[in-house]
């Protein structure tokens, strides 16, 4: 069974990392985040959506992506929407040692500025961290986990088992992880017009980390 919402007792072991977005009873706000892009029509449709719904969302580049794809980027940047850090090739931390992936996140650093903005923080590609990043750089790097996984990616999974599953979950402060990527389309096009839909019933506001 795949598990949609984060089990409360793992932000309280890795407290330094943000598994939740800004948000109070005046302003029930929550976060929909699209990692691994931008990619052509894919994050297209994701815009054409958020703009449906006067949503705005936060998009967790791959440096090399953003670099490929500039005019795509500046859409993003253009209609409102944050961009954050996602490493340069979408680096593995279990995979590598430390020095690599710091430069990996700082070339992806230097694309976003490139673009003439400032990244609103960082997500580990896989969810993965080091030790030595967790104590050194995790709070510096302004690091966003998610409180919802939509898992997108698991084409095993039934779109509309997906969307019960985070209809429940869904409160203010959520932080919902998307992918705009090929491997995730099917399954994103079925579940994020539901789930912004489901936002506008229960009046909450997505917006920009
Ligand atoms: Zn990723």
């Amino acid at each position: 069974m795949f598990i949609h919402q984060i089990p409360s007792f793992v932000p309280r072991i890795f407290p330094k990392l943000h598994w939740q977005g800004k948000h109070s009873q005046d302003e029930p706000h929550v976060y929909f985040t699209f990692d691994d892009g931008p990619c052509p029509e894919i994050t297209n449709f994701v815009l054409d959506e958020l703009n449906k719904y006067q949503a705005k969302a936060s998009f967790f580049c791959i440096g090399k992506n953003m670099a490929e794809f500039p005019e795509l980027t500046q859409q993003i940047i253009q209609a409102g929407h944050g961009i954050g850090n996602h490493t340069m090739h979408h680096a593995n931390a279990w995979k590598m040692d430390q020095v690599s992936y710091l430069k990996e996140i700082d070339d992806c650093q230097q694309v976003i500025s490139s673009f003439g903005i400032q990244s609103i923080g960082f997500r580990p590609p896989y969810g993965r961290f080091g030790k030595s990043f967790y104590r050194n750089n995790a709070t510096n790097l302004k690091t966003y986990m998610w409180s919802i996984l939509t898992g997108d990616y698991n084409t095993s999974l039934n779109p509309n088992h997906i969307i019960v599953s985070c209809k429940k979950a869904l409160k203010p402060g959520a932080i919902l992880v998307f992918h705009d990527s090929v491997k995730a389309f099917p399954l994103l096009k079925m579940i994020l017009p539901a789930l912004l839909q489901e936002c506008i019933q229960k009046g909450l506001k997505p917006i920009s980390l």
